[in-house]
């Protein structure tokens, strides 16, 4: 596609972790982009310059078709929301409001500007505990924590939208995102992080005296959880050729999971932690975390099917690699 005929693209959540790094990719690949943020969880420094940004909820219509008008808006790529797994079966109507009753309105201020095209970060927590050893989008979805339901309900509300209303969608299911923009643009800030490359790099870093391993005797080879590691550059270029297969294809719909097809324990995450910062992290063993699964590993044959989408980045140790590197850019940010 020529960049004159690239129309224009909204990010919701556009100044958190992955919303960031869909901004990139689209305004590397040419991609006119603006940016929605309630800036709840996400940081204006991981917005480049020079892109519009609205403040304000994903829920507020009249600020939603406002955006649409003047940045005359043709797909809508969703990243806000919340994503904390154990949060969320704590607080479960914080993400059934986060989740699922602000996407709703989202989807219908959508429909209602007529914008054609919508790209979801749905998840593999819709999953839930699959019987098999790598899902696919056919493995019927079985949530087990309310983080996976407020998803899984938003990409039934988009099925049903896009049968009645002239808009199709993509949902992306992804499995666990690690890593950093590979030229440390932007990255994993949050604070108070939960998920584990984060928190074991920031132990490498000092910024933590010790990493918890929750659960040692889960039904995997060494008793730790297996997750399916994905580089957030890579989760960002599937993005960009999602939406291109939308606007080539405007009546089909997409669900794909976006993993890589292969799984590390927590402790082979730890020891690869180990191994590109040389240094040893300390591990304690502790029991398992609410709303946990054992294993969770993408099988990645439809959207290897279905869009060019050719990972760069998926080595455990580059995951890592740029994360440490973004991890420290991050204190020096912050005076630290
Ligand atoms: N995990 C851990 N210690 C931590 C954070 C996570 O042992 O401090 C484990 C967690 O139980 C799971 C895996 O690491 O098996 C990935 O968890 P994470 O929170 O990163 O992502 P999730 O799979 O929950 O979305």
């Amino acid at each position: 596609m020529t960049d004159a005929a690239k129309p224009s693209v909204l990010v919701t959540g556009g100044a958190g972790y992955i919303g960031s790094h869909a901004v990139l990719a689209l305004r590397d690949a040419g991609w006119p982009v603006a940016v929605i943020d309630n800036f709840s969880t996400g940081f204006r420094f991981a917005i480049p310059d020079g892109v519009p940004i609205y403040e304000g909820d994903i829920a507020d219509r009249e600020l939603l078709a406002r955006i649409f008008t003047e940045q005359n808006t043709r797909a809508v790529m969703h990243f806000a929301g919340s994503i904390v797994v154990p949060e969320s079966v704590s607080d479960p109507l914080k993400y059934y409001n986060n989740n699922t009753v602000k996407s709703r309105a989202l989807i219908e201020a959508a429909v209602g500007s007529g914008v054609p095209h919508f790209i979801f970060s749905s998840t593999a927590a819709i999953y839930g505990m699959p019987e098999v050893a790598a899902v696919t989008e056919d493995t019927p979805p079985a949530p087990i924590n309310p983080y996976g339901w407020s998803k899984l309900m938003t990409e039934q509300m988009l099925g049903d939208t896009a049968n009645a209303h002239a808009m199709n969608f993509c949902a992306l299911r992804y499995f666990n995102v690690a890593g950093a923009d590979p030229q440390a643009r932007t990255g994993q800030s949050t604070e108070g992080a939960t998920h584990l490359i984060k928190i074991a790099v920031e132990a490498a870093l000092g910024k933590r005296t010790h990493v918890n391993v929750f659960g040692t005797d889960y039904d995997t080879p060494d008793g730790t959880g297996v997750r399916d590691y994905i580089h957030v550059s890579d989760l960002a270029a599937a993005h960009v050729l999602a939406l291109e297969a939308l606007i080539e294809q405007p009546k089909r719909s997409l669900t794909m999971n976006c993993g890589y097809g292969r799984g590390f324990s927590v402790l082979e995450v730890l020891d690869a932690v180990d191994r590109v910062t040389n240094l040893t992290v300390e591990r304690r063993m502790e029991g398992r975390r609410a709303g946990d699964s054992d294993s969770l590993i993408s099988d990645p044959s439809r959207i290897r099917k279905t869009l060019p989408w050719e990972p760069k980045h998926a080595d455990l140790d580059v995951i890592i690699a740029h994360a440490l590197q973004w991890e420290r850019k991050l204190s020096d940010l912050r005076g630290e």
